[in-house]
């Protein structure tokens, strides 16, 4: 089955500044290296739909949304951390992200595809229930899971997240979400500074030491991941794709490869063939430097897609 390829031109619209690094030209370095491997052949392209007040407050409060849209200036910046600010076209870029997550969701559990790669931004895994932070407004991942919770009505959703960052917002949002299992890998001490809390059922977040690689990356995902998700038997899987973790990339100090990137989504897609149908959804995060950003997201959209 084909694998949906979701974005919109409004992401690229959205920036931060000069010399910022979540930049638009991020999510055309992914699409070229997509294009030039030919991956976009097996792919059904769509433009990312608004996501609408109503689905972005299944993951945030309405206060929330209302400072997001209220804030929005029609010129300069409205800055929300210093590292995070508005632009004019920063309310659309978000929406449409998330909006990427609720169509996708809606895509896969239709049946029209069995996987979906979202080449959004701005990202947002740091958004939390009630706050915008680390150049994340809305939490694109969920609230594509609590749409495939509460409206489509599923029981079980994992979500994966193996960007360098701790996913703050996520686990903000889904710490008491029984439906919702969270694994994530992410390096100790790096911004943001996560207290280490040890695992439940559902929160399964591995700290790895300062310039851990390859190795120490897959004992974890083999050690905690997978034998929390085969427990859990998720109905769908949704990827916090983040690629700051590559070890060209300065953003943080892990040593992953693209080969590391590839080996994970193998492990992922095997458990959704075991579960769920092959369903995953993924979503880009972080990845700063754009050479390997593409790179590596190239070798995961690979496997997602079935093309390896
Ligand atoms: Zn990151």
């Amino acid at each position: 089955m084909l694998a949906a390829y979701i974005t919109h031109p409004d992401c690229t619209r959205h920036e931060m500044g000069p010399g910022h690094p979540e930049c638009p030209e991020r999510l055309g370095a992914i699409q070229d290296q997509l294009l030039i491997k030919g991956l976009l052949d097996y792919m059904l392209p769509y433009d990312a739909p608004l996501a609408t007040d109503e689905q972005l407050c299944r993951a945030h409060s309405a206060l929330h949304v209302r400072g997001i849209v209220d804030n929005a200036p029609s010129e300069g910046y409205h800055p929300v951390d210093p590292d995070t600010s508005m632009n004019p076209h920063t309310l659309q870029a978000a929406r449409r992200a998330a909006g990427a997550a609720v169509q996708a969701t809606d895509l896969v559990l239709g049946g029209k595809v069995s996987s979906a790669f979202c080449a959004v931004r701005p990202p947002g895994h740091h958004a939390e229930h009630d706050a915008a932070m680390g150049f994340c407004f809305f939490n694109n991942v969920a609230v594509g899971i609590r749409h495939a919770l509460d409206v489509h009505g599923l029981q079980r959703v994992a979500l994966i997240d193996f960007d360098v960052h701790h996913g703050n917002g996520s686990e903000n949002i889904f710490k008491d979400d029984d439906r919702v299992l969270m694994c994530s890998i992410y390096e100790r001490g790096l911004y943001p500074f996560p207290e280490e809390t040890g695992h439940t059922t559902t929160m399964v977040n591995v700290g790895l030491p300062t310039r851990s690689g390859g190795k120490e990356f897959r004992e974890a995902v083999t050690r905690h991941w997978i034998p929390a998700l085969d427990e859990f038997k998720p109905e769908l899987i949704y990827i916090s794709a983040g690629f700051d973790a590559h070890r060209e990339d300065d953003m943080g100090n892990l040593a992953l490869v693209e080969a590391d990137y590839e080996w994970v989504t193998q492990q992922l897609v095997a458990v959704a063939q075991r579960h769920c149908q092959g369903r995953v959804i993924s979503c880009l995060e972080g990845g700063y430097v754009l050479s390997p950003l593409a790179r590596s997201a190239t070798a995961h959209v690979k496997v997602l897609i079935g093309a390896d």
